[in-house]
């Protein structure tokens, strides 16, 4: 068999093939604490699982629209004029099985050969592994503890030439938990008024986990860029959906019929009972999801002060999503041997940095959906690990 050279540029997550190996060790009698998923371990609240159900019952069973169903895309619109105060047609909106398609499908959109795709580093993987997919060039946009891994945007803008075809910003973000603050968007739009021809695409899944009254800023507010934004969110996380496959975006107008093109090619269209789930998410009772944002930022607390006082470590507070990314330059270890490491001696499973890109050596990601006292047992282990 000879496979196309494209196959040689696909990357990975690295988080699927740690779950995989944690599974297997606790399969194998081990006792692990898995803090390298990230998902939330809630059970998607009973309301939405019901509605699923009810569909399944009224015969939801056929295709529908490789965009969605009318009702969902409508719903999702008034979702985001409830959730960001914009309006938006519903014809933009694609359904998708989860947040990911669209990350690719833009990739594949924009990305070739000569062009250029900026996405942040560390970051989630998924961007440079589509990008290079795509055949196209990543550029990294380095993204700094000192700053609660927000960006600079004279840091981007110095980055963005003809070349630049997509930009990737993703708030709250994976791996780090950082928000990017108003300021810096402020001046990014400004700035990418000279670059007219540069898509953005907002990854936008951790819209609804964000801490200290903090309001979640949308880069779909600026109208300014609203003709060459692509908004990425969904279900998985908000709702605890994760393995339902559900997510959404708002196109361009310009590119939704390509990208249900795409959509009609790869996958046809999402699970109907699925889709009909989704509108009892956005539509029903939202207190499941206050609950379980409220025991993240309970959870929040006790490991990023566990963390700071384990020697060696150094960890800023995050202010969305529910990862902590501590710095471990003190411990002495590299991030992929420590991850190993606390693994293997130790039962706990967390993500190398440096699986989310170069500038991420030197960090860990620990994920935060867990309970508050399997989160104390890790600390504990870990603690125990590098005093010994
Ligand atoms: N975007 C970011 C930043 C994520 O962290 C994830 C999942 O971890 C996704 C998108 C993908 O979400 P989904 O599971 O809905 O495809």
């Amino acid at each position: 068999m000879k496979l196309a050279q494209r196959m040689q540029h696909l990357g990975t997550e690295t988080a699927f093939e740690v779950l995989a190996r944690a599974n297997q060790l606790a399969a194998e009698g081990r006792d692990i604490i898995n803090l390298g998923i990230g998902q939330p371990d809630f059970q998607t609240p009973g309301n939405i699982v019901e509605a699923g159900r009810r569909a399944l019952a009224q015969g939801h069973h056929g295709y529908t629209p490789a965009n969605g169903i009318p009702e969902l895309r409508a719903a999702v619109a008034a979702d985001i004029e409830k959730y960001r105060g914009v309006g938006v047609d519903p014809d933009q909106v694609v359904i998708q099985p989860g947040g990911k398609p669209t990350m690719f499908y833009a990739c594949l959109m924009f990305g070739e050969a000569g062009a250029e795709i900026m996405y942040p580093n560390p970051g989630f993987p998924i961007y440079e592994s589509a990008i290079r997919f795509a055949g196209a060039t990543p550029v990294p946009i380095a993204l700094h503890e000192e700053t609660g891994f927000s960006f600079s945007a004279d840091e981007v803008l110095a980055k963005v030439n003809e070349r630049t075809r997509l930009l990737i910003i993703n708030s709250p973000a994976n791996p780090t938990g950082g928000v990017v603050q108003q300021a810096e968007l402020d001046k990014l739009v400004a700035g990418l008024e000279q670059w007219p021809e540069v898509a953005i695409l907002s990854d936008e899944i951790y819209s609804r986990i964000v801490y200290d009254n903090q309001p979640h800023i949308s880069l779909l507010s600026y109208p300014a860029i609203r003709d060459r934004l692509i908004l990425l969110d969904g279900w998985s996380k908000t709702y605890a959906m994760t393995g339902w496959r559900l997510g959404y975006a708002v196109w361009p107008q310009a590119c939704v019929e390509q990208v249900t093109r795409l959509c009609v090619n790869d996958h046809s269209c999402v699970n109907a009972a699925t889709q009909w789930a989704g509108i009892e998410a956005l539509e029903g009772p939202q207190d499941d999801v206050d609950r379980m944002v409220a025991a993240f930022d309970e959870r929040r607390e006790v490991i990023v002060d566990g963390l700071n006082a384990i020697p060696g470590f150094r960890c800023v507070r995050p202010g969305g999503a529910f990862y902590a990314f501590p710095n471990i330059e003190g411990t002495g270890y590299s991030a992929q041997v420590l991850q190993e490491k606390l693994l293997n001696d130790a039962g706990v499973a967390v993500i190398a940095g440096t699986s989310f890109g170069a500038y991420g050596e030197g960090y860990l990601r620990f994920s935060y959906a867990n309970s508050v006292e399997n989160i104390r047992s890790a600390l504990a282990r870990v603690g125990e690990l590098l005093a010994s």
